[in-house]
């Protein structure tokens, strides 16, 4: 089933809202597995996750390029689709309370949070500083990408506006970098145009009862290794004595459904 973008791929032109994940198998689960360790930042393994996720995206196929260049919330969106996918769907998520320091832990299905519409102009933002005026395209995942390792915050804001300045006045960026109101008016643009997707939400403290205001950790997926899924090729290949190639062609429903069974035998055994 096809998955619409909250913002879409911009290509040539065109806005292309439509994406499909792959079916689930153990072999595409362990290709995600592969993907995130060979990343080598946090952009970088979500356009990786990504790519090998994904069956097609807008009119074509998933390639890292394309899958970078999504603007931050609609990759962002597609993370929690995915999370949803593989099992993650009513994650606890951790916190420490604001009030009594307590550490506690809330369910939140980030895949079922609504998501705002890209605002008019998508990609595009118009900024208006000082009497002139520029033309800047949303952040996508290769922008991020670009300035991951880059610590010196003046130094990230050239590269960064030197990937995404569409038109303005010649030279107006170099003096501005350091300008906090010029950025002030960015984020407000950027933010005005971007799909708008809930990063942060309320949770009550069991502990004390004082409401937080939570930010859940945005990539939750990029934490899971192969680890779980090999162990579950074990319980199977243990018990069926069926081989690693054939466990990993099942789909994923199926072979939880097999897990299930075998510990209901168990427990039926104890
Ligand atoms: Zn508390």
């Amino acid at each position: 089933m096809d998955v619409i973008l909250p913002g879409g791929l911009w290509e040539s032109g065109q806005r292309q809202r439509r994406a499909r994940f792959r079916a689930l198998d153990g072999r595409v689960e362990l290709e995600l597995a592969e993907a995130v360790a060979a990343a080598a930042n946090v952009p970088d393994a979500v356009t990786r996750l990504l790519a090998a996720a994904l069956e097609r995206l807008g009119d074509g196929q998933p390639t890292p390029e394309r899958v970078a260049s999504l603007c931050v919330a609609d990759r962002k969106q597609l993370m929690r689709l995915l999370d949803a996918r593989l099992g993650g769907e009513s994650r606890w998520h951790s916190a420490r309370c604001r009030k009594c320091d307590a550490p506690f832990d809330f369910p939140l299905r980030l895949s079922s949070l609504p998501v705002g519409e890209a605002g008019e102009g998508y990609p595009f933002a118009r900024v208006c500083h000082a009497q002139a005026e520029w033309i800047l395209r949303l952040p996508n995942g290769a922008d991020q990408a670009a300035v991951a390792d880059i610590e010196a915050l003046p130094r990230a804001r050239a590269v960064l506006l030197g990937r995404i300045l569409v038109e303005g006045p010649p030279d107006s960026v170099p003096h501005r970098i350091e300008d906090e109101a010029f950025w002030s008016r960015i984020e407000t643009a950027l933010e005005a145009v971007a799909p708008a997707l809930i990063e942060r939400v309320r949770a009550t403290c069991p502990e004390c009862g004082a409401e937080n205001v939570i930010e859940p950790e945005p990539y939750p997926l990029l934490r899971r290794d192969g680890s779980r899924l090999l162990l579950d090729v074990h319980r199977l290949a243990g018990y069926y004595h069926w081989s690693e190639t054939d466990i990993l062609a099942l789909p994923r429903r199926r072979r939880q459904r097999y897990l299930d069974l075998i510990d209901a035998a168990r427990g039926m055994q104890s």
